[in-house]
């Protein structure tokens, strides 16, 4: 079991690119951690040091107990799964499974050669402990079947298990996904995801994983790690990621449909607080008022799942929680539904506020209000501000 620790990591590409600045990051031993957020923000770059696969430019990565920045990948005790399952198309399953365990023991073996003179022994017992490993892996992933066919005669998704396969028989501390499924149809992503989990499950080895799409990391995930422009955002539990985003970028990034925003001014007296924006004007609840550390522009979000939407001034009994002075946990805003999205099990519904914002309501299959002028009504206890 091991701990993988970054400190201040950082790596600027030569030509000066600063992909990742200053990353620090404790995973602990036998945890599943996912580095995720937009392309391009340094969430590859970051594995690949871990990996030892890229040069570190500063900070200090300690794997284990060891500070490894100037050891060598092979030496460092992990194992990679790539987007690209790099598998040998010459060999079978069974013997890409094998590759790198044989190509170990070739040089040992040499060593043993010149020290033992039981060499011949020592050699099959190496070879059954091969096998045993495979034999094992090819179980835990339910592979046996394809042990002996070539990757050319197997699916998008067998492939994938082999590339974990070949990961697993080397037994390593830590195990880097580098955005495994991103190959895979929609469907065996699902899938796919929920074998890595499993894995996790049965393992108990510390993972890393990056990837850019959002529900993958919060399913997967112990922890996020949301990066943006090679800074951490907020690294914390899916639930927490998702309930308490640290800034409008995290808000905006997790969750699907992503929050909507209307962006106003916060006017503070005392305990009190009013929110003015051409969407609309009503008083803020305290806890809003709290977060709200001062008067100025402010972006209030909601999530989809916490909007009601009504007839045209329908929600008549909530409008006067607008009044001020009279914070109350929803306020009604007017809208003009433009489009329902018809999801099976339920509906967005594609709203335009006064003041241009473009929102999504979220709601059961059931509803389905009539296009045209509407109330929205937004759950203050559940929004969010963010100043920036
Ligand atoms: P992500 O994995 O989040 O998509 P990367 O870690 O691949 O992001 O890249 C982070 C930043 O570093 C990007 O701006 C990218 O263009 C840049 N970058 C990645 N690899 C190189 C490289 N070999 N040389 C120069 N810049 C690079």
């Amino acid at each position: 079991m091991t701990k993988v620790t970054l400190q201040r990591l950082s790596k600027v590409y030569p030509g000066g690119v600063r992909a990742v600045d200053a990353v620090d990051l404790e995973v602990e031993s036998g945890e599943f951690v996912v580095l995720v957020g937009p392309s391009g923000c340094g969430k590859s770059t970051t594995l690949r040091m871990v990996a030892g696969l890229e040069e570190i430019s500063g900070g200090t990565l300690t794997i284990g107990d060891r500070v490894v920045n100037e050891v060598p990948a092979r030496d460092r005790d992990i194992a990679m799964v790539f987007q690209s399952y790099a598998l040998y198309p010459h060999l079978t399953v069974s013997e890409n499974l094998a590759f790198g365990l044989e190509r170990r023991r070739t040089h040992r073996s040499l060593l043993r050669r010149l020290l033992s003179r039981d060499y011949r022994g020592a050699a099959q017992r190496e070879a059954e402990e091969v096998r045993a490993k495979v034999q094992r892996a090819a179980a835990t992933l339910g592979i046996e079947p394809l042990l002996r066919r070539k990757p050319g005669a197997l699916s998008g998704g067998q492939r994938q298990r082999v590339a974990v396969g070949r990961a697993l028989v080397r037994e390593p501390k830590v195990f880097l996904f580098d955005e495994p499924l991103s190959n895979l149809d929609a469907k065996l992503r699902v899938e796919m995801r929920a074998e890595i989990k499993e894995l996790h499950r049965k393992t108990g080895a510390t993972m890393l994983y990056v990837t850019h799409d959002q529900e993958e990391a919060m399913t997967l995930g112990d922890r996020l790690v949301v990066m943006r422009d090679g800074v951490v955002q907020q690294c914390a539990s899916p639930r927490e990621v998702y309930a308490r985003p640290a800034n409008r970028f995290v808000a905006e990034f997790v969750g699907t449909p992503a929050m909507n925003f209307i962006t106003g001014r916060v006017e503070l007296s005392g305990a009190d607080a009013r929110f003015d924006s051409p969407a609309g004007s009503f008083d803020l609840p305290p806890e809003l008022a709290r977060a709200a550390q001062a008067s100025g522009p402010w972006h209030l979000g909601v999530r989809p799942d916490t909007l009601r939407v009504a007839p045209a001034g329908g929600a008549s009994d909530e409008r006067a929680a607008g009044a001020p002075g009279q914070a109350s946990a929803s306020v009604t805003l007017d809208a003009e539904l433009r489009l329902v999205e018809d999801l099976g099990d339920r509906v967005d519904l594609r709203l335009v506020l006064r003041d241009g914002s473009r929102w999504i309501a979220r709601r059961p299959s059931s509803e389905r209000p009539a296009l045209g002028a509407v109330s929205v009504v937004l759950d203050l206890g559940a929004a969010h501000l963010f100043k920036d």
